[in-house]
């Protein structure tokens, strides 16, 4: 049988449990909102590269040739420019780039892709 002294010792571990276990979980949360806007972020980059190529395809441009940003964003897009979840504004090339070169790269720097993954994009 308890003791009241040994049950008021026993409050401190209580509470040291909850904060370790609160401070775990906001944790995990912010690790997991990271990797999901990160990820959303690529699919946005890898579309608009999609959309940027077949407007070259149909349009029979070579690189360098100017972009029509408005035509895609309109045609492709719905009318709604992709944007990155975590509030960072894609900075679209005026012009077809080369092979492997993305059209719409994110500014932040943690949202970029494995090197190598887009050398024939
Ligand atoms: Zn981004």
């Amino acid at each position: 049988m308890q003791t009241a002294s040994e049950s008021k010792t026993s409050y401190p571990i209580i509470i040291a449990t909850v904060l370790l276990f609160v401070m775990l979980s906001v944790a995990g949360w912010l690790k997991w909102r990271f990797e999901s806007d990160r990820a959303a972020c690529l699919m946005n980059q890898r579309n608009i590269q999609q959309a940027m190529r077949s407007y070259q395809g149909i349009n029979g441009l070579s690189e360098g040739a100017p972009l029509d940003r408005a035509w895609i964003v309109s045609e492709v897009f719905n009318g709604i420019e992709p944007c990155c979840p975590s509030g960072s504004i894609y900075t679209w090339s005026p012009s077809v780039p080369a092979i492997g070169t993305l059209v719409a790269p994110c500014p932040h720097g943690k949202h970029e892709f494995d090197p190598g993954t887009t050398k024939d994009w």
